[in-house]
């Protein structure tokens, strides 16, 4: 019985990035930007001085230091005992991210192998049964089921989608009893 195979994307899912932008641009210019604000807007629109927000992304150390996603690991760890779990994350915009992605998944997810890690420039040749992204652009050209990860960006779209806000979601929608059941029974040979 072949495992399903989950797509499981790195920035505002498995990490929250959207708390490290808020993070350090206060520290860089006082300002608290409230998560309230960047409701339904692009990232880089929502702050009022949005070009800190690209440089953020080509400063060495800040996806290294990104915040953990609450019950990520938890989850993903459980997901890795029942799926054939990937780790995809567009990394090539930002060439000095993949060296940092790769560390940062090393230090808080240790059972995630090497050989699921995915960093990759476009993820439009990728397969699978799950995907769990926050990006239409992702999640548009994937075959399978797609899983749309809240995020400010994209809490007002609607259709098309299993919406999930948090990792307890992710739990409830994979982990259910249904599935794994379903799973436990077909490699068992019950039909
Ligand atoms: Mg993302």
């Amino acid at each position: 019985m072949e495992r399903k195979r989950i797509l499981i994307d790195m920035d505002e899912v498995m990490a929250d990035i959207t708390q490290h932008f808020i993070n350090w641009y206060k520290e860089k210019t006082g300002v608290a930007v409230p998560y309230e604000q960047l409701v339904g807007k692009h990232i880089t629109d929502a702050f009022p001085e949005g070009h800190l927000i690209r440089e953020f992304l080509y400063t060495p150390g800040f996806f290294r230091t990104a915040p953990l996603m609450e019950g990520a690991v938890e989850v993903v760890e459980e997901l890795n005992k029942h799926y054939e779990v990937f780790i995809v994350s567009a990394a090539m915009e930002f060439p000095q991210s993949l060296i940092e992605k790769y560390e940062w998944l090393q230090e808080h997810f240790p059972f995630i192998h090497w050989q699921q890690i995915m960093l990759c420039g476009s993820k439009k040749p990728v397969s699978g049964d799950y995907m769990i992204d926050d990006h239409l652009k992702n999640l548009d050209f994937f075959q399978g089921h797609k899983i749309i990860f809240t995020a400010p960006h994209n809490a007002n779209i609607v259709g098309g989608y299993t919406r999930v806000n948090s990792w307890a979601d992710v739990k409830a929608f994979l982990l259910s009893e249904e599935k794994i059941q379903h799973k436990q029974a077909v490699a068992e040979g019950v039909s």
